[in-house]
């Protein structure tokens, strides 16, 4: 039988390692020393096809490995420490790092050079995949990069296991159907969260939020230890979040459970919230869809409900004049606290009328996005240039405000 695997050192590769066999090292670290040659093998395996090689037989160690103090052999040992650290919580895919002392890599290097090996492979590297490794055999989980559910950080110098559980996001939309709740919490402003008796010990200025009324659920079924609401923009508080809702991603801090029923948790919402906000198209999500709801501005649809004593002539006269053509909006006082004050560039795209009645009328319009619909109907005492109620000559009132869509995607 021929064995498959190739492994043809070069000479100065077995110079090496005859160099190398009085060191005291363990099968691991010696093969170490030549790890980058030849592909397919363990470290061990290259130790052994070396002294094979050599003709000699594995050199007799007294004492543990010079080089790694028998790390290698003890993997166990961190494999048991690092499943200790994430008892109770649910994980499938994990990374594996550590923590190493610079002068045990720095003494690594200068053993390389005096045997004078070129395909010295770092301990690190090699304790990391084979740590892993044993992880992967033990649990079954899967090890590597890519987007793991735990990361576990070997100190070696302490002896212990840090692990870093990642959070789980959930991707879906919301609607708002009370005009008295804000997106997120926000906290007292006088007490700044601690408590006090204006927020009535609460330490929040309303009572709740879209924020914690949809991560409540989510937060018990995944038993994490917060929540953090990721919204495509937001809404006042007194409009309603109609049609299909607007796309946001929540992100469940230290998860213990990562399976979650999301076509549970939709009835579970709306019932918790006595339907105050209802979400659909509950879906697994990442990192990367925070930054895409964070990122995103899109077209928005509003219905609006105008007070003023104007003919409806006048109104659709004034709609053609200003659709379709820039307007100038200096940011809104009501905002001024959050956003920095300067003249943006917005666009109303399209806008009609759906409804007369002798107190007013109501809209339905179509805006690029960051457009202040409030200010553009009222003037915002000329901030917003030109303005609906310029437009008409009549002083204009918002009586009501809903989003009717968010236009992320098409419809
Ligand atoms: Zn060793
Ligand atoms: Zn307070």
């Amino acid at each position: 039988m021929t064995d498959p695997v190739v492994f043809d050192p070069p000479p100065p590769a077995l110079t090496a390692a005859r160099a190398a066999l009085d060191r005291g090292l363990c099968p691991e670290c010696y093969g170490r020393l030549f790890g980058r040659l030849g592909h397919g093998l363990s470290n061990p395996e290259r130790a052994r096809r070396l002294w094979e090689l050599l003709g000699t037989t594995p050199p007799v160690r007294t004492g543990p490995c010079r080089a790694c103090e028998d790390l290698f052999a003890r993997l166990d040992v961190w494999v048991e420490r690092g499943l200790r650290t994430v008892e109770g919580f649910e994980w499938h895919r994990f990374t594996c790092g550590s923590r190493w002392e610079p002068e045990l890599l720095a003494r690594e290097e200068h053993q390389w050079l005096q045997l004078g090996t070129e395909w010295g492979e770092s301990a690190r590297s090699a304790f990391n995949r084979e740590w892993g490794k044993a992880l992967e055999a033990r649990t079954g989980a899967s090890g590597g990069p890519d987007r793991p559910d735990v990361v576990f950080l070997a100190d070696l110098a302490v002896g212990r296991v840090e692990p870093t559980i990642l959070p789980l996001y959930v991707r879906g939309r919301y609607r708002k159907l009370d005009r008295t709740i804000p997106q997120t919490h926000w906290p007292c402003r006088r007490c700044r969260g601690r408590g006090c008796d204006d927020c009535g010990g609460s330490g929040k200025t309303y009572p709740t939020s879209v924020e914690e009324l949809v991560g409540a659920p989510v937060l018990a079924a995944a038993g994490a230890t917060e929540t953090r609401f990721h919204g495509m923009g937001r809404e006042d508080i007194d409009a309603r979040m109609l049609g299909r809702g607007r796309p946001f991603v929540l992100e469940v801090v230290r998860p213990r459970n990562r399976a979650l029923d999301l076509a549970a948790l939709a009835p579970e919402i709306a019932r918790s919230s006595a339907g105050r906000v209802e979400v659909d198209e509950l879906r697994p999500a990442s990192a990367a869809d925070v930054l895409q709801v964070k990122e995103a501005a899109p077209e928005k649809s509003y219905r609006v409900g105008v007070l003023g004593p104007v003919p409806v002539a006048k109104v659709n006269e004034a709609l053609v004049v200003a659709t379709g053509r820039a307007i100038a909006q200096r940011t809104p006082t009501r905002v001024a606290h959050r956003r920095s004050d300067r003249v943006r560039p917005r666009r109303i795209v399209s806008a009609r009328v759906v409804e007369t009645a002798d107190a007013g009328f109501t809209l339905e319009i179509r805006t690029e996005a960051g457009t202040y619909v409030k200010e553009w109907v009222e003037g915002d005492g000329g901030r917003t240039e030109p303005n609906l109620a310029g437009l008409v000559g009549v002083p204009l009132k918002v009586g009501f405000l809903d989003v009717l869509d968010v236009h992320d995607t098409e419809g």
